[in-house]
């Protein structure tokens, strides 16, 4: 198979997609391919070359090996050329976004075209970082002080599929500029964008060896980077359970771990808060990119006295908000989830949520439906109320357009509900009174706190996870953090004991 094939993709236009992998800024096959899947069609889209242990440590050869010179290279180069990336990619967002469109269902007007601008700005705001690494200074004692600079690693990088170049992103932006040097692995589900990336980052400049994409499983390639004996890091996001495999692996060098990895958000809506605002808030946080959101709030816990008026209020938007339908039809925001393994799995937790006596109040039989294609992984938006804590539906992450509202009485019982999940990457809290709002956001248990909000991200904020939602801060300043190690120098200015 070459490696350039010709795609016709939903747009009705044919693309010529790379589908090797990229190593030392070349295009290189392997014995083995798999297939790509459009999620809104089940058709096989292409197939892209998988990469095995050997694959993976030619690229990470390459990586380590680029360092020794890359490492010198002032930070304004590398700023220059992550954003002559972010030109490229900028002159490219149309096609990146119809690959990504049909790659991985997303809408293509409101998800996919929004997707590719956030890579874009965020390139931009990161190569600012490149030429502005720092460390500290710290007095010891008359004539003699430390100093401490940051060195960039060797890292190998874990995407998903639910948003493919954009969480990449996440982490090969920050990691260029810090001068580090990159594997990345991208989802089995959805390695088209990255490929075409990779195809840019030649363009722009970057030596060989700087940026090495991967397509393959997580089985294979995804553990070889785990256990790495000569990657510096490891950077995931996924599962938890992905999570934790990829810390054990990675004890087998101690390599720095960073991980994002599920939730189970909690939205708190109070007596006093504004409720149409928070319906509108509620269904935009959980049901954009159909659910599969990490910090999607899919508990939903109603104050008793606002529970009946909040429900009447969310049922509206959500059904006013969401049109189910293909990526390519502009009149639709809701497209596919991800496989048919996804969309079994869904089902089987809205399955679960009826047998356990939630009561389903939006779905199924929704009339949005009657109009779909019949093939394509389509679940129409899914409001279960009356949950209770045990239930399976309020316990797991569904990773879908499903949501459990229950009910809560004070504010202490809400802060206890909200804490009773092994999870915590993001909380949300609707209430008029500031003092109120700021008292229980402070308990809550939870990386992001969105007040009268939810799921507003923006990069230029810390991201991450409390308990087994995940380990270290992307985004903002805080991921310099993640892609650097530092070096303490002890200095004696005057020479003597
Ligand atoms: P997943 O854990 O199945 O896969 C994620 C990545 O890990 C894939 O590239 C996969 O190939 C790889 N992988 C799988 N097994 C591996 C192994 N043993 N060793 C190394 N790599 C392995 O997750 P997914 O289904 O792709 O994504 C959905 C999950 O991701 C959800 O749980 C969601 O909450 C989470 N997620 C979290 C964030 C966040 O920022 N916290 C963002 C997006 C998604």
């Amino acid at each position: 198979m070459s490696i350039y094939q010709s795609v016709l993709l939903p747009d009705g236009n044919t693309y010529s997609l790379p589908t090797g992998l990229f190593i030392n800024n070349e295009w290189k096959t392997s014995d083995k391919t798999f297939e790509v899947i459009d999620p809104s069609t089940e058709k096989v889209l292409t197939h892209v070359y998988e990469a095995g242990v050997k694959e993976v440590d030619e690229a990470v050869n390459a990586a380590k090996k680029v360092m020794k010179t890359w490492k010198d290279v002032p930070g304004e180069e590398k700023a220059k050329k992550m954003l002559k990336l972010a030109e490229l990619l900028k002159q490219n967002i149309e096609m990146f976004s119809v690959v990504e469109a049909a790659d991985s269902g997303k809408p293509l007007e409101t998800n996919a075209k929004e997707d590719m601008k956030s890579v874009v700005d965020y390139l931009i705001y990161c190569a600012g970082f490149a030429d502005k690494l720092h460390g500290t200074t710290i007095p010891i004692a008359t004539n003699r002080y430390a100093i401490t600079k940051r060195y960039p690693l060797v890292v190998g990088q874990i995407i998903p599929w639910n948003y493919p170049l954009s969480m990449a992103s996440w982490k090969f932006c920050p990691a260029l500029a810090c001068g580090c040097t990159i594997v990345l692995k991208s989802s089995e589900l959805t390695p088209l964008s990255l490929l075409l990336f990779a195809d840019l980052v030649k363009k722009a400049g970057f030596p060989p060896g700087v940026f090495n994409v991967v397509s393959g499983f997580g089985a294979i390639a995804g553990e070889r980077i785990a256990n790495h004996p000569d990657l510096d890091k490891v950077a995931f996001t996924g599962s938890t359970l992905t999570g934790q495999k990829i810390m054990r692996n990675a004890a087998s060098n101690l390599k720095m771990v960073s991980l994002e990895c599920g939730g189970k958000s909690p939205l708190l809506v109070f007596d006093d808060a504004n409720l149409e605002q928070a319906a509108k808030w509620a269904s935009f946080g959980m049901m954009y990119n159909s659910g599969q959101n990490c910090t999607a709030n899919s508990r939903i816990l109603v104050q008793d006295k606002v529970y009946d008026k909040f429900i009447n209020l969310y049922v509206k938007a959500v059904k006013e908000d969401w049109t189910v339908g293909s990526p390519f039809d502009n009149k639709a925001n809701l497209g596919p989830v991800i496989s048919k393994k996804q969309y079994d799995k869904i089902k089987s937790y809205i399955q679960k949520g009826k047998d356990e006596g939630a009561v389903l109040i939006l779905g199924e039989d929704s009339d949005q439906l009657r109009s779909l294609p019949k093939d394509g992984y389509y679940i129409p938006p899914t409001i279960f109320k009356n949950c209770t804590q045990d239930m399976t539906i309020v316990r797991e992450e569904i990773f879908g357009p499903v949501v459990a509202i229950s009910k809560f009485t004070t504010d202490e019982e809400a802060i206890e509900k909200a804490n009773d999940s092994e999870y915590g990457l993001a909380a949300m809290v609707f209430s008029e009174n500031f003092g109120r709002i700021q008292t229980v956001a402070d308990q809550l248990e939870a990386g992001s706190v969105y007040l009268n909000a939810s799921n507003d991200e923006d990069t230029r904020v810390p991201f991450g996870g409390y308990k087994m939602s995940g380990i270290g801060r992307e985004l903002g300043e805080a991921a310099i953090e993640l892609y650097t190690q530092t070096k303490s120098f002890y200095m004696n200015v005057s020479h003597r004991l």
